[in-house]
């Protein structure tokens, strides 16, 4: 039933042979830089390493080399049938560290980086009241740029090359520059999308949406080409979002997907994200939020979606069909009780999925090794069926699973010649990756998302031993901190947060 080599192939695409001369962003920089086509930027040979590629034919070395040439991936191999390479190129040998492409986190909410802690267990009443809206009325752009560094440092640190995130600027247009600077200087490949919303429907507390946060369909798509020509570069892509079928109006979920197109980007939503949304759509349209979307026009290509939790088995056909992305997020979802989605179905059918950790406010780490070892766990425990997924399974669904979510499986995803050179370097030495003959599942299963050492994006160190050059942690978490205090004190949650655990603080 379960075809996992059906799923490899679904996800599998040739790539396609770049040559140098893209815009590659600077971090940190205002403005991307342009590299001189058919000049070698950089250039390094990792040998002796254990390497997994994670291409269409599962190729893994045990002493294998990656070859790195500018910002692509120039040779890949068993370090045997490296010959001789060319005088001048720099080599680390890495003496059986593990490397693997970089992995792809497909949906997440950077600016909610230090919400983190925020609603566990909060009350309904709570967050209809205080959790919601108001929180979001304290992220303006420099918040959420100190939310987004957080996130940001602990995705990169612990092996994220690539990361979607969805962004409500709603009250504070200029929010989602914060986000942006914060990405930029980050240096990671990113899918940022603005999400709109604009249902004036104030029947359900779940739905309601102040008015503060209603967009109308002009300025929402006018704003994201504004970011758009502020943020766009090689690495860095920004998208339109609505941010779901009861949130939005056809018009708006029609004029995001519109603008998507007109940028050849991605258009992305929250969708079948839980119980309440699966009732409510029933009831207003008759038929799931899928079908939903599938009557307005909006399914893929080039559409994902996050959650995708209740589909019935007409809509699971559906998403493949489309070639729809999806991003499954089942450790936020088993957060809010929401369901665990059909994951294997969905791979059955040849959709493309990949996994999310989601925000710091439904996760709450940002840690995508718990994520991929509770993706398998959570289907175990539904299917009352101990030998469903693997280890390799979780990797590929978070590497060429989340590129292909992404459509951007021509790019990332894989070590393969052409592709580019996002790969991580993994310390197989530590206490919780022991015994080494088990590696890959001790990667998955017992995982040590600090075992993370070097992290290459296009062919960049971003992290070095385990330290950004440019965000220092300490700094970063003292950011999060004050900006976390400023929203607390916003929303009026202070007290709130002092007193919920009903311990006897002294
Ligand atoms: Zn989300």
């Amino acid at each position: 039933m379960l075809d996992r080599r059906r799923f490899v192939a679904g996800a599998a695409a040739g790539f396609a042979a770049g040559a140098l001369g893209e815009v590659v962003a600077a971090p940190g920089a205002a403005a991307p830089v342009a590299v001189e086509r058919g000049a070698t930027a950089r250039e390094l040979l990792l040998t002796d390493a254990i390497v997994l590629t994670m291409d269409g034919t599962r190729r893994a070395f045990r002493s294998g080399y990656v070859w790195i040439r500018g910002e692509r991936i120039h040779r890949v191999g068993p370090t045997r049938e490296l010959g001789e390479p060319p005088r001048g190129v720099p080599r680390r040998r890495l003496d059986g560290r593990l490397v693997m492409p970089g992995l792809v986190n497909c949906h997440t909410h950077l600016s909610n980086g230090m919400l983190r802690g925020l609603y566990d267990e909060m009350p309904l009443e709570v967050w209809f009241a205080q959790g919601m809206w108001p929180v979001l009325d304290g992220l303006d752009a420099a918040a959420a740029e100190r939310g987004a560094d957080l996130a940001l440092l602990e995705l990169l640190s612990t092996g994220v090359t690539t990361t979607a995130s969805g962004e409500i600027a709603g009250r504070h247009p200029t929010m989602l520059d914060g986000v942006l600077t914060a990405v930029e200087r980050a240096g990671i490949r990113a899918v940022v999308s603005r999400i709109a919303m604009d249902s004036a429907d104030e029947s359900s507390p779940a739905q309601f949406i102040p008015r503060g946060y209603r967009d109308t369909p002009q300025f929402a798509a006018d704003e994201v080409r504004r970011l758009r020509r502020r943020y766009d570069s090689a690495r860095v892509s920004v998208v339109p979002e609505a941010l779901g079928v009861l949130r939005c109006t056809p018009e708006m979920v029609q004029a995001m997907h519109a603008v998507a197109r007109e940028v050849d980007g991605l258009f992305t939503m929250h969708a079948a994200s839980s119980q309440d949304e699966r009732d409510a759509s029933r009831r207003r349209f008759g038929h799931g939020s899928i079908v939903e979307l599938e009557r307005l026009g909006v399914l893929g290509p080039k559409t994902l979606l996050a959650h995708a939790i209740w589909l019935d088995d007409a809509e699971i056909r559906l998403v493949a069909q489309r070639g729809t992305g999806l991003s499954h997020n089942p450790v936020s979802n088993a957060y809010y009780a929401s369901g665990v989605a059909r994951l294997p179905e969905l791979l059955a059918a040849g959709a493309r999925v990949g996994l999310g950790v989601d925000g710091a406010s439904t996760n709450n780490g940002q840690n995508v090794w718990e994520t991929m070892k509770m993706a398998m766990l959570f289907q175990k425990q539904r299917l009352e069926k101990a030998s469903f997924g693997s280890a390799e399974l979780a990797l590929e669904l978070m590497t060429r699973g989340g590129a292909a979510a992404l459509h951007m499986e021509d790019r990332i995803g894989s070590l393969e010649p052409g592709k580019l050179a996002d790969l991580i370097v993994i310390d197989t030495e530590r206490v919780a990756l022991a015994p080494s003959q088990t590696i890959v599942s001790n990667l998955v299963y017992s995982n040590d998302p600090w075992a993370v050492q070097d992290v290459y994006v296009g062919g960049e160190r971003v992290i070095e031993g385990g330290r950004h050059p440019r965000l220092d942690a300490k700094a970063v978490v003292a950011g999060a901190r004050t900006a976390f205090g400023r929203v607390l004190r916003t929303a009026g949650l202070e007290e709130y947060v002092r007193t919920r655990g009903g311990w006897q603080w002294q």
